[in-house]
């Protein structure tokens, strides 16, 4: 039983946590960093980089079958899973240890356990007790259920997909947010039926509806089947697949059930509510400054309300290490936070969109302009359809882009600089965007607000 004292103790290895860790440290703290499971959570073992890495196989299987409208002769004749798994574990453990080795550079104390909160200022361990001047919350978030929807056997969730060694003949997924279109993306592109069962009436909802109905108009195209405005009541399943019912009755036959109706806080058993810290729903609650109620602890991440993604963490880790340090970091806007959904076709956007524009500031004072990617060589020759979508205050700075297309996402850096720089299209017309990118449809979108249409009329 030891009593480990440090500037700075976190709880939670992922990417708030871990961020948090290394800019307190590179700052001159001394950092214990707490994890039970392994550095880099969620985003690194089973969230963006697999996720990530299993799009780009799919891709790749599109790729194949597509060679020949351009002259090569290729053929998809099927997948490896245990290649492609192989393929995947193979990048995630090279940026494991990369991670490890910037921990480890950084002079950072990790501690490997479960930690819970006992005080204000301390986290126990197992019969260990780490004290902390000041303590950083980073415990992340969970797959959800519905209620009474139990996880298990073939009713599963996106880490249970990630680990599946065959690929599925038919799929039925629940939820078409973020998660949801990604894997219904995965699977069609492996060669299996996808149904996608969504209770609002769009795919990714919390998009631009015209962003919603386009890859809703894409998904059909590839055969990628939905359900939209539909109530999920229940699941059955046996040894060779299970039967969804929806209220109205209907029934959805499938190998699987994916579950992906969300993420919610990590926070159970972790000792803030004892400790006095208030939550809202397992969430824990901040200031601004992401300050708790409790002087001297600090939440970052997944479990602070907001959207829930590894560069939001990131930044939050570096900020709160900052505010400990007294460096008075600029508050981070959750408002203008960059999204990319990396389904086929991506998916990017930041900001307002038009309607959210309109309703803040008034119809009238808002301009906004569709870029269609049929006019953009790039686009053309990728063999992708798609649009760009520019809103901006009449006479003001841009306040949101909103874009579909293949690889759109690589786009979002423009964008997300555009719109936190509160630049105005005037400010961007005279740069130069690089020919044939289709980062010129973001050029060609800002010329026209600006009033000097290029290869627009
Ligand atoms: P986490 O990464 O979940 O880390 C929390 C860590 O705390 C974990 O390692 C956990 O083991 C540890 N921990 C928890 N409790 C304790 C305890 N009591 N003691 C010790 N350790 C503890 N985001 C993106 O930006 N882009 C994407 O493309 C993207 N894709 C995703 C795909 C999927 C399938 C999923 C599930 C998520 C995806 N996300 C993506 C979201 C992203 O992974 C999370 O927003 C991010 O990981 C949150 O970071 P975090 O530090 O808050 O929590």
């Amino acid at each position: 039983m030891a009593e480990l004292n440090f500037d700075l103790v976190v709880l939670g290895g992922g990417s708030g946590g871990y961020s948090a860790a290394i800019r307190a440290a590179e700052l001159g703290m001394s950092v214990a960093l707490i994890e039970k499971n392994k550095l880099g959570g969620t985003c690194l073992h089973v969230g963006c980089i697999p996720t990530k890495a299993m799009l780009h196989a799919a891709e790749v299987a599109d790729n194949a079958r597509e060679a020949h409208e351009c002259g090569i002769n290729a053929t998809f004749t099927g997948v490896d899973m245990d290649r492609v798994n192989a393929f995947r574990e193979d990048i995630i453990t090279k940026k494991f240890k990369g991670l490890g080795g910037l921990i480890k550079a950084r002079g950072i104390t990790v501690i490997e356990g479960e930690g819970r909160l006992v005080s204000p200022n301390s986290v126990a361990v197992g019969a260990d007790t780490i004290v902390g001047k000041n303590i950083v919350l980073a415990t992340g978030s969970y797959s959800k259920s519905l209620p009474g929807l139990e996880i298990g056997g073939r009713v599963i969730t996106s880490e249970h997909a990630l680990q599946m060694n065959y690929v599925p003949n038919k799929v039925a997924i629940l939820g078409g947010g973020v998660i949801g279109v990604e894997f219904a993306s995965v699977w069609k592109s492996f060669g299996s039926e996808v149904v996608i069962i969504e209770g609002l009436p769009h795919l990714v909802p919390n998009e631009e509806e015209s962003i919603s109905k386009a890859l809703e108009r894409a998904y059909r195209k590839r055969g990628i089947d939905y359900k939209l405005g539909v109530r999920f009541q229940g699941v059955t399943q046996n040894d060779s697949g299970v039967v969804v019912t929806l209220e109205s009755g209907e029934t959805v036959e499938a190998d699987l059930l994916l579950v992906a109706v969300g993420r919610g806080p990590a926070t159970a058993g972790c000792g803030f509510e004892e400790v006095g810290i208030t939550m809202d729903r397992g969430y824990v609650i901040t200031n601004e400054r992401l300050a708790t109620n409790i002087p001297g602890v600090y939440a970052v991440g997944d479990i602070v309300p907001g959207l829930q993604l590894a560069h939001r963490g990131y930044q939050q880790g570096f900020f709160v290490a900052e505010e400990i340090a007294g460096l008075n970091p600029v508050v981070i806007s959750d408002t203008n936070i960059p999204k990319v959904t990396y389904c086929e076709p991506e998916i990017a956007s930041v900001g307002l969109t038009e309607s959210k524009a309109a309703e803040q500031y008034g119809a009238d004072k808002i301009a906004a302009y569709d870029y269609n990617l049929a006019g953009n060589g790039k686009s053309e020759i990728l063999g992708t359809a798609g649009s760009v979508k520019v809103v901006r205050l009449v006479d003001g700075p841009v306040v949101g882009v909103h874009m579909i297309g293949a690889r759109v996402g690589e786009l979002i850096g423009e964008a997300q600089l555009v719109v936190n720089w509160e630049a105005h299209p005037e400010d961007i017309a005279p740069l130069l965007h690089a020919h044939p990118t289709q980062n010129e449809s973001l050029g060609e979108a800002f010329l026209y607000l600006a009033g000097k249409p290029l290869h627009t009329l």
